[in-house]
């Protein structure tokens, strides 16, 4: 990956145009790309150098504690949180869950039944790197159809075979969503309007979004790689698999196969409500889960709410606050809204809460 997909205002810091002036002050206005009827985006090496300097300058560091969070308890009587982690616990007034995507990558049914040395690989697999995924004599089918897909077909041809394999068509999308849902006035408009906790939520949010898609710059480094012979695309899916001496033996829908090949799956994430820290913070806390186990938050704060209908402070932000945060919830611009309603939340007054969905007290 070369460059983001999201323009140079959405970064971490908090000034809109703090990436540019980094950009400007270190000469490196030329890793600002242009891009045709969209603002500039950054190159991958100068988002993170951004970050890291962000990090520093505002002392991140001071208050960064490494483990991993197991539950979230509360002693009866008190406003006192004890966040639980495997290097003890910690305790808190506030907690912003902020977990990110699902810790588990989605596998074909096929994938099951495999030894340990097939050539067989997740994108997301700690173990798998695109830059050295090892010598392998036959073809890389690369399966998936989205921006990761892409990148990662285009990587790996640079040095093997590679079919990009997906159910769809390439589709062709500049941003994952319309603009219009960086603001909180349509992000309002849109879908506060819908009972929290409610199916027809997560539907417009899912249905505003442009997953499995593909950017412009992205199809134009396929069709390069196409045309040098080193990719091509195929449309359909892997039904079958059998481990061989030379490498996986596939069979696909439409009854063909190929022999001796390596697959590396872009499949995505199981969906963050699966994280079993979501659903052991919900019971330890009796917090609301919607449909498919979406937190149920307060759509001004953030805070979670409780089964009986008062707020916890346990806020959330990242894509686990989609209902709420709407479709750029799980990008950078989307963790930026949240930390605006968590730190300032517009007047409560204005705002009439609407009555949880019939699913949404479970
Ligand atoms: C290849 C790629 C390209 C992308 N390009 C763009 C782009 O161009 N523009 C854009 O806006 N977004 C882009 N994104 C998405 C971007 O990475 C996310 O928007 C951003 O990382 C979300 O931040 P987050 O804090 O919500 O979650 P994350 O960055 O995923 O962070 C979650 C954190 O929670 C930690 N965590 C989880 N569980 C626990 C636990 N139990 N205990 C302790 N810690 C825990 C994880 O270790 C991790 O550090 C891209 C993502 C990928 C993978």
């Amino acid at each position: 990956m070369e460059t983001l997909r999201s323009t140079f205002v959405h970064h971490i810091d908090t000034e809109s145009f703090s990436l540019e002036s980094f950009a400007e002050g270190h000469h490196r206005a030329n890793e600002l790309v242009s891009t045709k009827n969209y603002p500039d985006r950054p190159t991958l090496g100068l988002f993170l150098d951004h970050a890291r300097d962000v990090i520093e300058r505002r002392e991140l560091s001071d208050c960064h504690h490494r483990s991993k969070v197991t539950d979230v308890t509360q002693s009866a009587g008190t406003e006192t949180y004890l966040v639980e982690t495997d290097a003890g616990a910690i305790e808190t007034h506030r907690v912003v869950l902020a977990v990110g995507l699902g810790a588990t990558p989605t596998l074909p049914e096929w994938t099951r039944s495999f030894p340990d040395d097939a050539p067989l690989a997740h994108v997301w697999d700690e173990a798998f790197d695109p830059a050295t995924p090892g010598a392998f004599e036959g073809r890389t089918f690369v399966v998936g159809g989205g921006i990761t897909a892409g990148h990662l077909a285009c990587r790996l041809a640079e040095w093997t075979a590679v079919t990009l394999l997906s159910r769809h068509e390439l589709e062709i999308e500049l941003t994952e969503a319309d603009p219009h849902w960086i603001n909180w006035r349509h992000i309002g408009k849109e879908i506060h309007t819908l009972p929290p906790g409610s199916e027809a939520r997560l539907d417009r949010v899912r249905a505003a979004r442009n997953d499995a898609t593909i950017p412009p710059y992205v199809e134009r480094r396929l069709a390069e790689a196409r045309d040098g012979g080193a990719l091509e695309h195929r449309q359909g899916e892997i039904t079958s698999a059998n481990a061989t001496d030379e490498g996986l033996s596939l069979r696909f829908d439409g009854g063909t196969k190929a022999t001796a090949a390596r697959v590396v799956l872009a499949t995505g994430l199981e969906p963050v409500p699966k994280q079993p820290l979501v659903g052991r913070v919900s019971e330890s806390l009796s917090l609301a889960r919607g449909v498919e186990g979406f937190p149920v938050l307060n759509d001004q704060t953030l805070a979670w709410r409780r089964t009986d209908g008062t707020e916890s402070a346990v806020y959330v932000s990242g894509a686990l606050a989609e209902p709420s945060v709407g479709p750029f919830a799980r990008n950078i611009v989307g963790a930026r809204r949240a930390a605006e309603r968590i730190l300032d939340p517009p007047d409560q007054a204005r705002t009439d809460p609407l009555p949880m969905s019939s699913r949404g007290g479970s």
